[in-house]
């Protein structure tokens, strides 16, 4: 099969990769973008965001992945719906291989892979996704304002969205799998200080409850074996995210927990010419305006780039 080139090659489907698409596309470099495995990203997952600049009335997160696809398709971004299933950064062009074997040479690779949440792994907890159990309690915590909701996690994230749920919910339950918690102190002190936030300790979840919408959790208690079922409408996950970052494991600089590590302030990884953007390499905001201001910063990073090296 023939080696395909391209100026410019974008991995990754959601707010980042697609605003890189977008600007690329725009600058004449016609990308090439593949969508991954879950085409949209994490946002397909949401149901209303209320929280995207543009969009006073909200917007089903759905339909804001399909807008932002469909912008990036008017300018011309090569949109192919595959997997990339190894990358070779080891010479000045980048090889890229498909999961069926295609091969392309890039003069720039815009990684947008994203980040995917841990989920507990229950059954009612998939049933119920988008209908009151959540992974983002920035994204999501203002359409339970005035309710009750659970929190499971003991890390920084658990203690930030417990506390950021807190001001607006009118009572969180917070679900702490050992005795105590991993999140920093100064963290954990403000979920103490917080009146209306009660922790859980030694309590795993054993069922979300609820057909069509969160009516309820049940926990239990590790150690006495009781169960108790908590009238909550809200159901938050905040056991941790994970990169989507494993194809570059060995070339690109990576920190503990595999987020793409750039230049501060910059999109540019440790390799000339790929740059990233979005929550694989940024574990502090992950928000989708964040992750399309990131996924231009890259596409105007790469343009650059190639300018520079008298490509374009
Ligand atoms: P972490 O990996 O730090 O913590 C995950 C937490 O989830 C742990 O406490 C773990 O419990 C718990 N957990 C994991 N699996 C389960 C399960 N199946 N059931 C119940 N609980 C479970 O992830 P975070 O997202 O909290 O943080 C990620 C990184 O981001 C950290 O480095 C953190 O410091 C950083 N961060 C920093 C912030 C800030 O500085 N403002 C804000 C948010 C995150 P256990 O402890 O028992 O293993």
């Amino acid at each position: 099969m023939s080696i395909e080139q391209t100026k410019c090659l974008i991995i990754g489907s959601g707010p980042a990769g697609y605003t890189a698409a977008i600007y690329a596309s725009r600058a004449n470099l016609s990308p090439i973008l593949y969508t991954g495995k879950e085409p949209g990203g994490q946002l397909t997952i949401t149901n209303d965001v209320e929280n995207y600049p543009g969009y006073p009335d909200g917007i089903i997160g759905p339909q804001m992945m399909e807008d932002f696809k469909n912008q990036a398709l008017k300018f011309g971004t090569d949109i192919r719906y595959e997997m990339i299933s190894k990358v070779d950064f080891s010479g000045g062009v980048h090889k890229i291989y498909t999961e069926t074997d295609h091969e392309i040479h890039a003069d720039t690779v815009i990684i947008a892979t994203g980040a995917s949440a841990r989920w507990l792994g229950l059954e009612s907890e998939q049933k119920l996704m988008s209908k009151g159990v959540s992974a983002c309690a920035v994204c999501d915590g203002f359409f339970f304002r005035g309710q009750e909701v659970a929190i499971v996690g003991a890390g920084d994230t658990a203690a930030e969205e417990s506390t950021y749920l807190s001001k607006m919910c009118k009572k969180v339950h917070l679900l702490v799998r050992r005795d105590e918690m991993r999140a920093s102190k100064i963290m954990q002190d403000r979920v103490l200080a917080a009146e209306n936030i009660e922790i859980h300790w030694n309590t795993t979840t054993d069922e979300i409850l609820g057909e069509d919408k969160v009516e309820g959790v049940r926990i239990k208690n590790t150690i006495t074996g009781a169960t108790e079922i908590l009238p909550v409408s809200g159901f938050f996950v905040a056991i941790g995210h994970k990169p989507n970052t494993e194809l570059f494991e060995g070339w690109l600089d990576m920190d503990e927990n595999k987020y793409l590590i750039t230049k501060p302030g910059r999109s540019f990884t440790n390799i000339e010419g790929v740059f990233a953007a979005g929550d694989a390499q940024d574990h502090i905001y992950r928000q989708a305006v964040t992750a399309a201001g990131s996924g231009c910063m890259a596409a105007l990073d790469a343009e650059r780039y190639l300018a520079e090296k008298g490509i374009i």
